[in-house]
């Protein structure tokens, strides 16, 4: 399974994805986490983008490119791959789409978790609490409220152009969720 989860910043869609390892038995790559590990073992790479992260603005395309072709190259991903945080700008969606077809192994699904903006505001709030990320600070996400619907909202679209998005509704909780992802992967399986 080689699937991607799209979603405004607090959709849930880390949560999601950690939890369809299990269910999906294929990694969950998440260039979020893997920029803040970066930052954390202060590597020059991590602390160039810890400065763009914390404004909540994205990092560059060709350091995203370059950072999801290392990570997709490893052995792991041999049986596919849950792909959170990229693309998030069109130009990565075709750079991975490129990527892909070199290896024969294209983007079979990709799904977007839709919330209404309220709750996102409530539930980084909580996580800045519990996580004490250095991005959930208010004013930074609405900065990243704003980028994702400049920057990454197209991004659905483009998938949608392209006949591999399903759209699910981000409310409820989270096994709730899962189950309705769970249900898009077998039906659309099932139909191909
Ligand atoms: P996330 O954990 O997915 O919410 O990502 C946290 C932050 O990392 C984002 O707000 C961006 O600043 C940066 N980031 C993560 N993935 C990407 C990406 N694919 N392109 C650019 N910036 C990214």
């Amino acid at each position: 399974m080689r699937l991607v989860i799209l979603g405004p910043p607090g959709s849930g869609k880390g949560t999601q994805a950690a939890m369809l390892v299990d269910e999906l038995g294929v990694p969950h790559i998440s260039t979020g986490s893997l920029l803040r590990n970066a930052a954390k073992r202060g590597t020059e790479l991590g602390l160039k983008a810890k400065a763009i992260t914390d404004k909540g603005e994205l990092v560059p395309d060709d350091i995203m490119s370059d950072m999801i072709e290392e990570r997709l190259s490893r052995e792991d991903v041999a049986n596919g791959f849950i792909l959170d945080g990229y693309p998030r700008t069109v130009t990565q969606a075709k750079s991975l789409d490129v990527m892909l077809e070199r290896l024969h192994k294209p983007v079979q699904e990709a799904i977007h978790i839709d919330v209404d903006p309220e709750l996102i505001i409530e539930r980084i709030a909580k996580r800045a609490l519990e996580e004490g990320r250095s991005d959930d600070a208010e004013e930074t996400v609405r900065n990243r409220m704003r980028v994702y619907a400049e920057q990454t909202a197209p991004v659905a679209d483009y998938y949608e152009d392209h006949g591999l998005l399903t759209r699910i509704l981000g409310d409820g909780d989270i096994d709730e969720i899962l189950q309705r992802i769970l249900s898009v992967l077998k039906v659309n399986a099932s139909s191909d």
